[in-house]
């Protein structure tokens, strides 16, 4: 063996700077849990600025050092476990989470067919199994962990032509319009599957949304007889659990109802909100999601979990082996579907452990510390819009169901365009200043700040000192902007 393949592999310097990292990790954990972290959420960086740097980085390569390569990145990432990070949907991971991710990467077992990720299979069947069972499926259900809302949408999808089509679109390509129903407030992946399969503008239908951005679920029979009549042939419905932008839930149990009545496949993008089963105070506003013929819910966004962890629960588990032909192999060979062989139903060849990840979890502290980081992370949502609610200088785009908040600043007598320019200038400060973290969104043509609460340690205290500092960038930019007028 070469020096330079000795060297990568050595035991003990893997044990050095595993040792270093973890300390790293921690020390920056504690400081956090302390309160005593003395940076703010991000410290940002234009892409040039970052990418210049770390061209200096690696012009120093080969270089053995870790402790200055991970601390750059850590510095130059956002810091979820920020109490000011109100971003993205993406919840700080629970540290022994990342462990198992850690040995995942390790083991790098390919998990395509059994042999090749014993641990990985029967965790992943034991965290579905679990997830089934707290949606109220039969006992039949069953599925597997894929790689992100984006692709299990998509596989439910498939999986959805299969049962439902009239025609056998594997073997003979397509023909005919096929098409789903779908609110127009949905994540853009759902639009983005339907073309990926091929049935084009008219295979997307959306259904227009209310006031709180739900789906009109009254629409539905109308719009699916017109469809009907102009030769459509609609086989799905998708309900958003929640939309993205502003975390609203759609009627799952009307749509669950319609679905039942009309023989069309009820799929539920649970990417977010799925995970609200595991709330007992919350888990009402996902009424009817037991009704689902398939589930997409990820784990990376409200369960703690590192990315990309995504379950995709079949009510009846066969389904799910219908994704990749129109009739299952099992039903030709006459074998009984091999639940272990997990490459059969997913798109992924090779996968990590992902699902370990999650089991590790379950595993540790059991489904009580999902429904208590839900419920947590929702009730901010809660006192965030009360917050909101009580300031006149603001404005709150829905009462929010779950933990995500979208609101503005309202300045008095602004047209439209001004308070967009207004807020998308309090937003890019706010980026730029680090402190804080959050995202912005446009309704109906408003620009609003989009606040995700996904942080144990955020308090409303933090709340309170965003809406603060928001204020305050307004008066000062609302000042400018007077004081340049003739
Ligand atoms: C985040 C999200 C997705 C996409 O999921 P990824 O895991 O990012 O691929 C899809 N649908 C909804 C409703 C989401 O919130």
């Amino acid at each position: 063996m070469s020096d330079i393949l000795k060297d990568a592999y050595s035991a003990e310097r893997f044990r050095q700077q595993g040792h270093q990292l973890i300390d790293q990790l921690a020390d920056y954990l504690e400081s956090v849990r302390r309160e005593e972290y003395s940076r703010g959420a991000i410290d940002y960086q234009s892409p040039d600025v970052a990418l210049h740097q770390w061209s200096e980085d690696l012009k120093t390569a080969p270089n053995p050092e870790t402790h200055h390569l991970f601390s750059q990145a850590l510095l130059q990432s956002v810091r979820l476990l920020h109490p000011q990070y109100l971003g993205h949907q993406i919840s700080p991971p629970v540290p022994v989470a990342t462990l198992a991710g850690l040995l995942g990467d390790f083991l790098n077992n390919g998990m395509g067919v059994y042999e090749m990720g014993m641990a990985g299979t029967a965790t992943e069947r034991l965290v579905v199994q679990t997830v089934a069972r707290q949606l109220g499926f039969p006992e039949e259900a069953d599925g597997f962990i894929t790689s992100g809302g984006t692709l299990a949408n998509l596989t439910a999808l498939l999986s959805a032509r299969g049962r439902m089509a009239a025609t056998n679109v594997w073997r003979d390509g397509q023909s005919g319009q096929l098409a789903l129903m779908v609110s127009e407030e949905a994540h853009y992946c759902v639009d983005r599957a339907v073309r990926i399969m091929g049935w084009g503008d008219a295979g997307v239908i959306k259904i227009p949304a209310d006031d709180r951005f739900c789906m009109r679920t009254e629409l539905l029979t109308a719009y699916y007889h017109a469809a009907k009549a102009a030769g459509v042939e609609v086989i799905a419905v998708v309900g958003s659990a929640c939309t993205t932008a502003t975390g609203s839930f759609d009627d799952l149990d009307a749509i669950g109802n319609f679905c039942a009545e009309h023989d069309l496949w009820f799929h539920v993008d649970g990417a977010h909100g799925a995970a609200l089963t595991f709330s007992e105070k919350y888990a009402g506003v996902i009424k009817g999601i037991e009704k689902a013929d398939s589930v997409a819910m990820d784990f990376h966004k409200m369960l703690l979990t590192p990315s990309i962890t995504t379950a995709l629960i079949y009510r009846r588990g066969e389904d799910s082996y219908r994704t990749f032909s129109q009739q299952a192999q099992y039903l030709f060979n006459r074998e009984e579907p091999e639940w272990f062989n997990m490459a059969k139903r997913t798109f992924e060849c090779t996968k990590l452990m992902i699902g370990f990840k999650a089991y590790s979890i379950i595993r540790t502290y059991g489904l009580a510390l999902f429904d208590e980081y839900v419920t947590l992370v929702c009730d901010l949502g809660r006192s965030l819009a009360a917050l909101v609610r009580a300031n006149p200088a603001f404005a709150l785009a829905i009462e929010p169901f779950c933990n995500i908040v979208c609101f503005r600043y309202d300045a008095p007598g602004w047209d439209e365009e001004g308070l967009n320019q207004l807020n998308e200038s309090i937003r890019q400060t706010l980026l730029e200043e680090g402190d804080f973290y959050l995202v912005q969104t446009r309704l109906r043509g408003r620009f609003y700040l989009r606040c995700t609460i996904t942080n144990p340690f955020t308090k409303e205290r933090d709340l309170e000192k965003l809406l603060h500092r928001i204020s305050a960038l307004a008066e000062q930019k609302m000042g400018i902007k007077v004081s340049h007028e003739p």
